[in-house]
């Protein structure tokens, strides 16, 4: 019997074999779970996430923009009629400007700051408002954050900002939906990993270089780390766990040196 037989959710967030969202959505498909994903509303990324979540028997595939509550709205819609109701729902999404992650932090832009702040973190307050009719009795929403929230990461600038409003907003959440409905709401701070959006950030070999030098146990992270976090978040064997920043970064975090 698998971890999530019988379990069905939706991930948010793929856009290649790379992605944190698709190591999760991999680990989650193992354990016997029915999977539905979102691609951006263009051509390209719906083949894009096509070709990986067809092959796993995914119940489904449809667009969904999170910066656009039409969008969010009618992607929902989509999994109350594929669905029903569901037990997990993955936020896996970030956007900000390749402009605000190279320019020095005090020129970063207006627009550039909603813009990244609107993908990156009120998304998730936008997504679970839209969901929670779907969410069942119990159900557990899952995000990804990371250290830039909490320590100046050279290079990560305005995401670092954003990812402090989504640890809060997981806060917030938690206390609010767990009112409601005992619903869950907890974040995975993944250790850097070679993916699309993390190509953005300026500066990014070299955090990946540093990590295994300061980290207690090395090394980088390996992407399915943050799959089997995931797993665990969106399973029951973390029933008792709300509200929580969970790192999986070889313990980088904790060192001070
Ligand atoms: P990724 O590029 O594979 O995933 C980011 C996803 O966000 C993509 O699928 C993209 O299509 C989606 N997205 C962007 N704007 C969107 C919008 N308006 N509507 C819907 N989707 C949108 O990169 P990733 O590294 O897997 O990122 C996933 C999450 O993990 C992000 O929140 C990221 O900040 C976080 N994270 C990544 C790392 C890392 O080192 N890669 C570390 C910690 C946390």
């Amino acid at each position: 019997m698998g971890l999530m037989n019988g379990k069905k959710g939706v991930i948010l967030g793929v856009a290649n074999d790379h992605s944190l969202a698709w190591h999760i959505a991999q680990r989650l498909h193992a354990e016997g779970a029915q999977l539905g994903f979102n691609h951006l509303p263009n051509e390209k990324m719906e083949r894009r996430v096509r070709k990986l979540a067809e092959p796993i028997g995914a119940a489904l595939i449809a667009p969904c923009d999170v910066a656009d509550d039409a969008s969010i709205r009618e992607f929902v819609g989509r999994v109350r009629e594929t669905f029903g109701t569901i037990d997990f729902l993955v936020h896996a999404v970030a956007y900000a400007s390749r402009e605000a992650l190279s320019c020095r932090f005090h020129e970063t832009s207006r627009e550039d700051f909603k813009q990244a702040m609107d993908v990156s973190a009120y998304s998730l307050i936008g997504v679970c408002r839209e969901a929670l009719p779907v969410l069942r009795e119990g159900a557990s929403v899952v995000t990804l954050t990371y250290l830039g929230s909490v320590r100046v990461v050279p290079g990560y600038n305005v995401m670092g900002v954003c990812k402090a409003a989504l640890e809060s907003t997981v806060r917030y959440l938690a206390a609010d939906m767990g009112d409601l409905k005992r619903i869950r709401v907890n974040a995975v701070s993944a250790g850097p990993c070679r993916t699309l959006s993390a190509s953005g950030v300026g500066g990014f070999d070299k955090i990946l270089e540093h990590y295994p030098t300061k980290s207690p146990l090395r090394r980088n992270i390996d992407p399915d780390e943050v799959g089997k976090s995931g797993l665990y978040f969106c399973s029951d064997l973390s029933t008792g766990v709300t509200g929580e920043i969970h790192y999986v970064d070889a313990g980088y975090s904790m060192i001070g040196w």
